[in-house]
């Protein structure tokens, strides 16, 4: 028998981590009260569990104390399978005559039993016609029916149906609590296993109950207890071994230990950054701070990876205590509150401009007034990483070049500089090339002829190429 069917909750008292909806729904139990109701939350969250619980519980004929049925009265060891009529909406059909078809059937009073439930899965599949017409069934229901309606997208539901059912929100187990369920299901069926793992588990199953109960038994079933190799190794987790490993080159300043870590690491750049936030958000708390917060329960099994991170940082800023970190550390989580993404292309050079930050200019930022530091806008101005003087690209100071268009949508002299400054430090920096073309419009041409205009692009491009040293290769062309 599967762990998830064994485990199934039988009784309010089992249901773990829904303390506000086990308690309203008890409540209407104890009351006898019925209520249409309205369960939101994820798949394999445990609400089809507690309508079925519910369901008992309003025809039981002895409830316990906390509102739950006996599982001895007559009510609760014949009709347990009457009380409950379900319907699975994608997989049956949403459309109004499938729903018709189904209510007109089951929207009568039992009887077998006291109450019924009519129970629609993921509700939020019902067309629009079929959601109408099931309003005038859930407003004036035949004696002893009740609707639920269960729905992982309840912003799709119709205002007027959710408007008269009970909402009651199904969340996930918080990961202490995932843990904890986790350690008291293996006690019970004798399963080796060490907390970690349970933790590790906990944050690949994402706190659903019964996905969690899938994971240990497939995990134990491997016959090699649940230790965090077992469960890495069945649920492939690399990432977290590249996010350390990005750490440890950030830690050090290692410019191409960060690419590289970063190139080993297969997954979408925004999902990296968000794992570069978490990481730098959890050793924060924890380890700077001395807080014991759970940011990511993956993340917080990694707690020797975690402290060669923090002596890393530690050993470059010569800092002795671990909280010296925590100006560095406040500059580091600045940038990416101020950092918005919007594609992989803007996530990727947001990344690059965090390794300028961190490998080069974190301890003068530090340093800094709060106020500069913030007024800073990331990455700019750029230096080149050579001890040699700045080389000004595009010809005059930039105090003397007088903006160029009448408004926002024309690039003036100074804006196109900074493209190019920009564009040569992800050349030196991160190999990251990038291609820029530049349209000359009439308001600047009237300014001077065509011909000037080329030759002065074109000694443009020619410094360009200098300050590169690539004056030989074919670096950049004229188009007109
Ligand atoms: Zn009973």
């Amino acid at each position: 028998m599967m762990l998830a069917d064994k485990y199934r909750p039988r009784r309010f008292k089992d249901v773990w981590g829904q303390d506000a909806v086990v308690r309203q729904l008890s409540g209407l139990a104890r009351a006898r009260r019925g209520s249409h109701l309205l369960l939101t939350g994820a798949y394999g969250s445990g609400k089809t569990t507690l309508v079925r619980i519910f369901a008992r519980a309003l025809n039981c004929e002895q409830l316990t104390e906390d509102g739950s049925p006996c599982d001895e009265c007559p009510s609760c060891s014949s009709a347990s399978d009457d009380c409950l009529v379900e319907y699975d909406v994608p997989g049956r059909g949403g459309d109004k005559d499938a729903i018709r078809a189904w209510v007109d059937v089951h929207n009568r009073e039992s009887i077998t039993t006291k109450w019924k439930i009519l129970f629609l899965d993921e509700a939020h599949a019902l067309k629009p016609t079929a959601a109408d017409s099931l309003l005038k069934d859930v407003e004036e229901p035949r004696a002893g029916v009740l609707f639920a309606l269960a729905t992982t997208e309840p912003w799709e539901l119709k205002p007027t149906l959710k408007s008269r059912t009970l909402p009651l929100e199904v969340r996930p187990l918080s990961a202490p609590d995932a843990v904890d369920f986790l350690e008291t299901i293996a006690r019970r069926e004798g399963i080796f296993y060490d907390r970690d793992a349970l933790l590790l588990l906990a944050c690949v199953k994402q706190g659903h109950p019964r996905d969690l109960l899938n994971g240990l038994g497939q995990v134990a079933g491997l016959g090699r207890g649940v230790t965090v190799e077992t469960v890495k190794s069945l649920f492939a987790i690399h990432d977290a071994e590249s996010l350390i490993e990005y750490f440890l080159a950030l830690g050090t300043g290692d410019a191409s230990a960060q690419i590289a870590a970063m190139g080993r690491w297969r997954e979408r750049m925004s999902s990296k950054i968000q794992g570069v936030q978490t990481l730098l958000t959890s050793i924060y708390y924890n380890e700077l701070l001395g807080r014991k917060i759970v940011i990511d329960a993956l993340l917080d099994t990694l707690s020797s990876e975690r402290a060669t991170i923090v002596s890393a940082f530690c050993a470059r800023f010569r800092v002795n205590e671990v909280s010296d970190l925590i100006p560095y550390w406040s500059v580091m989580l600045d940038f990416w509150s101020r950092a918005r993404s919007t594609d992989e292309e803007a996530a990727r050079l947001q990344l690059c401009l965090f390794e300028d930050l961190v490998n080069r200019r974190l301890e003068h930022e530090t340093s800094e007034p709060v106020s500069r530091s913030l007024s800073r806008a990331p990455g700019a101005p750029f230096r080149r990483r050579s001890k040699e003087p700045v080389k000004t690209i595009a010809g005059a100071p930039a105090t003397d070049i007088e903006p160029v268009g009448t408004g926002d949508q024309y690039l003036g002299p100074l804006h196109v500089r900074k493209i190019v400054n920009t564009a040569s430090f992800f050349v030196q920096h991160h190999g990251q090339t990038l291609n820029a073309a530049f349209t000359v419009y009439p308001s600047w041409r009237a300014r001077s002829s065509e011909a000037s205009a080329i030759t002065a692009i074109n000694r443009f491009r020619e410094e360009l190429a200098d300050a590169f040293g690539l004056a030989s290769a074919p670096f950049a062309r004229v188009c007109t």
